[in-house]
């Protein structure tokens, strides 16, 4: 099993991207993101408790996201790869990532950047908005505030990859469909 992390801002197309690389792949897509509305409509612990956070746009705090990363990694250990979108958030995730790939014996294949401008994502943001059931796309502020954390907390992770040499820059600017091929050319 192998590992292809989708990385880039909230609105940069991770998630949209993600199914249609999978499916071309037959990697699995696995978003934290994902998971973690799963794990609140379940009213888990770990849903309620991520809950606070997400609703504020803030990044859930890394050592509650740990179990949860391995028992992915564990589960997928059968499959050809997998794709994680949205994860790692921080140094701190991409530290404990490494780890847990080498534990279980799986390597991180590439990094993928989809690299959107700012003025692009707020006008993504807005857009999604309108008909997104999410409680953290309703609020301009909270959209504004992850875009934020993201500059902040998650960028620097880009530069973590690139230094490793695993990054790859891929434009998210276009036709969903050509975002797509972009992708499936750089892996
Ligand atoms: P996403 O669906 O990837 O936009 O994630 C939605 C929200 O879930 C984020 O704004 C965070 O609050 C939380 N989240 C998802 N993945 C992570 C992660 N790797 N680290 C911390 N928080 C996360």
């Amino acid at each position: 099993m192998e590992i292809l992390i989708l990385f880039g801002a909230p609105f940069s197309g991770k998630g949209t991207q993600g199914k249609i690389l999978a499916l071309k792949t037959g990697f699995m897509h696995v978003s934290t993101g994902d998971i973690l509305r799963d794990e609140r409509k379940n009213h888990t612990e770990l849903g309620l408790l991520a809950e606070t956070y997400i609703r504020q746009g803030h990044l859930v705090p890394d050592e509650l996201l740990e179990e949860m990363i391995e028992s992915v990694i564990e589960k997928c250990k059968k499959e050809k790869g997998i794709i994680l979108d949205g994860y790692p958030r921080t140094i701190n995730q991409a530290v404990t990532l490494q780890m847990l790939a080498q534990k279980h014996g799986v390597a991180i294949r590439k990094v993928l950047f989809l690299d959107v401008p700012q003025d692009e994502l707020i006008a993504r943001g807005i857009h999604r908005s309108q008909d997104s059931d999410r409680i953290d796309d309703k609020d301009p502020n909270i959209m504004n505030k992850r875009i934020e954390i993201y500059r902040r907390d998650t960028k620097p992770v880009g530069d973590y990859y690139i230094n490793k040499k695993l990054s790859v820059t891929i434009s998210g600017i276009g036709e969903i469909e050509e975002v797509a091929e972009r992708i499936l050319a750089s892996i």
